[in-house]
């Protein structure tokens, strides 16, 4: 058995923390490598470090020295307080030393925020008694800033052959001319991802500070279920849709080397946590797997009489978003009609310009717009095998008095799709969970 562990940062925010990682890593042979995070947050007025490197380089690209070397002090003090917490004889001086004189350098925001993570690894990896991977020796990225996967994984799975135990920060990685490049935030996900692929593990271990996913949003209901497995496609509608804990792009590398992940809490190391699979006969608990949703959408309603019989009108109206660089949701139509569901935020500052484009290009009778609206995805696959899904929904919107805009069920009957009122979404998601989960149906 293999196992590639992945800890968040506020699993590492913390000697006490360290601690736990520690006691979850020892407890377990196979668990031989280690992705750390940069030091999340202690409390809820605490600020991440990689927000604090990121703040600091601004400072230093603005020539404000003295603030900048401030801040850097103060950045200094959390990693110190977990080297002295852990009672570690390893100093962070030099490296300090060296960040200082690359911020100075304008060494950039990627390089300033990838040291959340390098720093942490070398304190990760002396408190293992582990062998300590500059990522930036083995996680690539073309000179446009993407992943470069193959490399990576040559030179990767090359090294760490060679090596029993060892900690690879996560986040980032570095380009050809040798700069420090990092993936979106909470990257160490897909860190944690690429590693598992390159060793060939028999699982991705991603300790967070929750129980796994949860089948809604616990912002909207109060002491949601954990979800014990899904599939990475119901994840992929789901995350897609809001349900945050793992990074989206997380995902790929694993599930083409077909590698189950688990999200475990390093605060509650007994619990089973989720596990992402492939496929699996396992049967959820309930119909559903998850709900999940996003705010922020506009419908752009288009009307042409004959729309049906006249052949490409689809290709030109998307034609028009395509031109104007705005990618759409969802596209429910009619016989005469279509409608276009595109983010309100990428959308309103472009919109005359869409709508003109539209009107050029496909030469409709009508186009209206309904804005504040939200997309809800109640994902899972046992709705394939169930009947009566889609009018459960409905009638738990009706009976809270919630108003569906809009309903696309994709045809692979993973998901249905709903749109409401903006004001209509925590009502919405409640009453869908009460109907699926609580009365357990
Ligand atoms: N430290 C980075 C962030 O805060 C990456 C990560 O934690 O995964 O986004």
């Amino acid at each position: 058995m293999l196992k590639v562990v992945k800890f968040g940062g506020s699993s590492l925010a913390s000697a006490g923390q360290f601690a736990k990682v520690g006691e979850i890593i020892r407890s377990d042979e196979s668990r031989r490598y280690v992705i750390p995070s940069a030091p999340g947050k202690r409390n809820d007025k605490d600020r991440k470090v990689t927000d604090m490197l990121y703040d600091c380089y601004a400072l230093a690209e603005a020539e404000q020295e003295e603030e900048c070397r401030l801040k850097l002090k103060k950045i200094k003090e959390r990693y110190d307080s977990i080297i002295n917490g852990l009672n570690l004889k390893i100093s962070l001086d030099a490296e300090f030393g060296t960040i200082a004189e690359n911020f100075a350098k304008k060494a950039g925001a990627d390089y300033a925020a990838s040291r959340g993570e390098y720093l942490n690894g070398i304190i990760m990896a002396a408190y293992l008694g582990s062998e300590f991977i500059d990522a930036a020796e083995v996680v690539f990225f073309d000179k446009n800033g993407e992943f470069d996967a193959e490399k990576t994984n040559k030179v990767l799975s090359k090294r760490l052959k060679k090596c029993e135990r060892a900690v690879i920060p996560g986040f980032y990685g570095s380009k050809e001319d040798g700069s420090v490049c990092t993936f979106s935030r909470g990257g160490s996900d897909i860190t944690g991802s690429i590693v598992a692929k390159a060793v060939g593990a028999d699982i991705y271990e991603n300790w967070t500070d929750v129980s796994g996913f949860l089948v809604a949003d616990p912002r909207i209901i109060e002491n949601p279920e954990v979800i014990k497995v899904i599939t990475y496609r119901e994840l992929r509608e789901l995350s897609y849709m809001g349900a945050t804990v793992l990074h989206e792009d997380a995902v790929f590398p694993v599930r083409k080397a077909g590698i189950p992940i688990n999200i475990r809490n390093t605060n509650a190391p007994e619990e089973a946590g989720t596990l992402i699979v492939e496929s699996t006969c396992h049967h959820s608990k309930y119909t559903i797997t998850g709900i999940a949703g996003k705010k922020g959408f506009v419908a752009v309603n288009i009307d042409k009489d004959m729309m049906n019989s006249e052949v490409g009108f689809c290709r030109k109206v998307l034609t028009a978003f395509e031109q104007n660089g705005i990618s759409f949701e969802h596209m429910p139509s009619g016989i005469d009609t279509m409608t276009v569901f595109v983010h309100q935020e990428e959308f309103e500052g472009k919109e005359q310009q869409v709508l003109s484009a539209i009107h050029r290009l496909a030469d409709p009778d009508t186009i209206d717009l309904e804005s504040d609206l939200a997309l809800i995805a109640v994902v899972g696959r046992g709705m394939r095998a169930t009947r009566g899904t889609a009018g459960r929904i409905f009638s738990a919107l009706s009976h809270v008095n919630v108003n569906v805009k809009m309903i696309d069920q994709g045809s692979s009957e993973l998901n249905i799709i709903i749109g409401v009122a903006n004001n209509d979404f925590e009502t919405a998601i409640r009453a869908i969970y009460d109907i699926f989960v609580t009365t357990q149906l």
